[in-house]
């Protein structure tokens, strides 16, 4: 029987602590572990055994963590790194090679665009940026240089929803993996590999941990892609050089990337993710489940609320049924369209600036997926390297305040809104 999500979240990667019996995931702080003999030590930088080395490749509380959001994602293995942009570079890294490009969303979060546009470039890689909302646009920009998909599911800031399963049917076509940031939707409310895609990266710094405490990412593995099939993959499906000419896919089958992304990508680019921010994650994880519950529960009734005020021009959440994402959401994230959203506020840039200002439970911060509802005003501070043309795509223009709604009473946090409202408005 497979366990439940709930079940999962609480238990999947983790024991009781074979040293000790100690229940809660110890947090292993050490750099190195003891090697039984010089055999031994020959046998897992050989990967003939699988063990723990050194804690930029591997540590007993980052792979606990590994283990869960793999099972969580349904995928077949997982890598954790520094942060969601680490992960973000980890998930490119064994596919490309100069010259190569990634064909992706216009609608990605801002600072993605950003390393997109501009510093993978030093790695002799591009992105084609695209509208995800047209198969035919994302085939068109595909080349044989392509290597990859890129897109949220559900995007950041503007709360559009990917149709995965249409991208997908793309990326299957070409051959090419299909890569899926699902931060903002998390597995609880949508599981990309089930609609097709290859590999799902996560900011863990925002809802897998919860409470904005630490910086983390997760690149996980689907385990389905075939690296060896179109000979574009050569790092995973020939003599890799930088592993001494192993060829990751023939000896690793469906754990050909993870073991590629910790022996290659973690021992060369070192975006490791440390114990006691995996620990953090791995307690947040095991409430994963409650907190997104209310925090679609409460985003549903603060959007009503807000399309609902003749103060507010509109509102962008993908559970309004005035949402053009309305019907793909209800497919894609039929528990709920996230807690992420903007409403452009009547008064424009101005009372936008007053608005966030006023908010008093809100908090003025570069983050999401908190507890605490959040606010920013994505024109003047994530997106303000943008120009206005890539601001209106990625649907953060400057009338337009985001939220991240909290797991607070409904009512207070309304309340909040309304004062600021009127004080914006005045
Ligand atoms: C925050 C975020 C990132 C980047 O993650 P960091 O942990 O801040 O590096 C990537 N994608 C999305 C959708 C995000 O919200």
């Amino acid at each position: 029987m497979t366990l439940g999500f709930n079940t999962l979240a609480i238990h999947a990667g983790a024991e009781p602590d074979p040293a000790t019996g100690a229940r809660q995931v110890p947090i292993y702080q050490t750099t190195a572990y003891v090697f039984r003999d010089a055999d031994h030590a020959a046998k897992l930088f050989n990967l003939q055994e699988v063990g723990y080395i050194y804690s930029r490749l591997t540590n007993p509380t980052v792979a606990a963590l590994a283990n869960r959001v793999a099972a969580l994602e349904g995928g077949a293995g997982a890598v954790c790194c520094s942060s969601g942009h680490a992960a973000q570079i980890m998930a490119l890294f064994p596919l490309m090679q100069p010259g190569t490009n990634v064909v992706a969303s216009t609608k990605l979060y801002g600072g993605t665009i950003q390393q997109f546009n501009n510093t993978i470039r030093k790695f002799g890689w591009s992105a084609k940026l695209v509208d995800f909302d047209d198969p035919k646009a994302i085939a068109a920009a595909i080349d044989d240089n392509t290597r990859a998909l890129f897109c949220e599911t559900i995007c950041n800031p503007g709360g559009a929803v990917s149709d995965l399963d249409a991208i997908a049917r793309v990326a299957n076509h070409h051959g090419l993996p299909l890569i899926v940031d699902n931060t903002t939707a998390t597995p609880f409310l949508c599981r990309p590999i089930e609609h097709g895609a290859t590999l799902v990266v996560h900011s863990a710094t925002k809802y897998l941990t919860g409470n904005g405490t630490v910086t983390g990412g997760v690149v996980v593995d689907s385990g389905k892609f075939d690296w060896s099939a179109s000979g574009k993959f050569p790092s995973l499906a020939a003599p890799e050089p930088a592993y001494h000419g192993l060829n990751f896919h023939a000896a690793l089958g469906a754990m050909a990337f993870t073991f590629h992304s910790i022996a290659v990508g973690l021992r060369d680019l070192g975006m490791t993710m440390n114990p006691q921010g995996a620990h953090y994650t791995l307690m947040g994880i095991e409430t994963l489940p409650l907190r997104m519950e209310r925090h679609v529960q409460n985003a549903q009734e603060v959007a009503e609320w807000l399309e609902a005020d003749p103060r507010v021009d509109f509102v962008t959440y993908p559970g309004l049924k005035s949402s053009p994402y309305h019907n793909l959401a209800k497919m894609i994230v039929p528990g709920g369209a996230g807690a992420l959203f903007t409403f452009a506020v009547k008064g424009g840039y101005d009372a936008c600036v007053k608005l966030v200002d006023h908010l008093k439970l809100f908090s003025h911060v570069a983050n999401l997926g908190d507890t605490r509802s959040l606010v920013i005003h994505s024109a003047s501070t994530t997106h303000r390297q943008l120009s206005d043309e890539q601001r209106a795509a990625a649907g953060a223009s400057s009338n337009v305040v985001r939220l991240s709604i909290g797991i607070e009473d409904v009512r207070d946090i309304i309340a909040d809104l309304d004062q600021a409202l009127t004080a914006a408005t005045a």
